[in-house]
């Protein structure tokens, strides 16, 4: 059972990476993929526990890209966690999250919330903060009634909480991950609320810009959407890979591991030499 998109707290996650690795073994998951937001603080740990709970357990990231004013979640996997370009990549990203973590929390305490950069900081321990962390406060002062609505009243985009970040550019996220030896993935095109017209410009762009595989299978997909992405990537010539975005034990609808298999006619990103090199080695 393949698992190739999840969170530990050294993200937005709930779970430190070998408790997470942990319920990966308990689910049945045999290989998973450990994808931080802009880190791989995280897979140290959690290679560890996967020798020992017999998981293995694949590199990975989640590299946030803007594209058009838009953001992309572009997953990297099977690289090496060492490679220079990567590596300044990821510390650029993680300087732009601090700097507007200090920027959301100013305006969310206009809007009410109080100490809010030390709270956030405090939930995010030493790993990446994240709006996650944010709508956590709010739901937790009671300004929100969950961590949904606290999204949607004030960390979307137009929202009183909001900042506006240039992240990686999509060909830089898509280098750094190739020139360390991995697969780069187009994450959950479902996932950004799209048209149907825009999430068909952002794979092309993907695919145009030299991307791997597109992301069929998740925890949030219907068997529509995912046999719409599978002709997606079949007629961009992208491989297809299945994660479940697992962040946290409370989403009981989304279980590590439990995504339905890829439509047919469809290659598999673990039969592509790096993955096969990854899961085999
Ligand atoms: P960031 O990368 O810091 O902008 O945070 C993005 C993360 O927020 C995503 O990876 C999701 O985990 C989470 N997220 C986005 N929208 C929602 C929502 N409506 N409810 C809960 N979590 C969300
Ligand atoms: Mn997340
Ligand atoms: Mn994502
Ligand atoms: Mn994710």
């Amino acid at each position: 059972m393949i698992d190739l998109h999840s969170h530990s707290t050294c993200s937005d996650g709930r779970l430190a990476p070998a408790e997470l690795v942990a319920r990966a073994a308990d689910f049945g998951v045999t290989t998973l993929a450990l994808t931080d937001h802009d880190t791989v603080a995280g897979l140290a740990a959690a290679r560890t526990a996967g020798d020992e709970l017999g998981v293995r357990v694949v590199a990975g990231v989640e590299l946030s890209v803007t594209w058009n004013k838009r953001t992309l979640h572009i997953v990297g996997l099977a690289f090496d966690p060492t490679a220079d370009a990567l590596s300044d990549g990821l510390c650029a990203l993680q300087t732009q999250r601090a700097e507007r973590a200090t920027r959301i929390a100013a305006k969310l305490e206009k809007q009410g919330l109080t100490d809010a950069l030390r709270r956030a900081q405090a939930l995010a321990g030493t790993g990446q903060i994240a709006r996650p962390h944010f709508a956590r406060l709010l739901v937790e002062d009671g300004l929100c009634k969950d961590m949904n609505q606290a999204f949607k009243r004030y960390l979307k985009p137009g929202k009183p909480g909001h900042v506006t970040i240039e992240w990686a550019t999509l060909e830089a996220a898509i280098g750094w991950i190739h020139d360390a030896g991995g697969v780069s993935v187009l994450a959950h095109p479902f996932g950004y609320g799209f048209s149907g017209a825009w999430r068909r410009r952002a794979i092309t762009a993907f695919a145009e810009a030299g991307g791997g595989a597109l992301e069929i299978c998740t925890g949030s997909t219907n068997r529509d959407q995912e046999i719409a992405a599978a002709d997606d990537a079949v007629a961009h010539g992208l491989l297809g890979s299945i994660g479940s975005d697992f962040h946290a034990p409370e989403q009981i609808w989304l279980a590590l591991g439990r995504l339905r298999p890829l439509p047919c006619g469809l290659v598999p990103l673990w039969d592509d030499p790096r993955l096969c090199a990854a899961l085999h080695d």
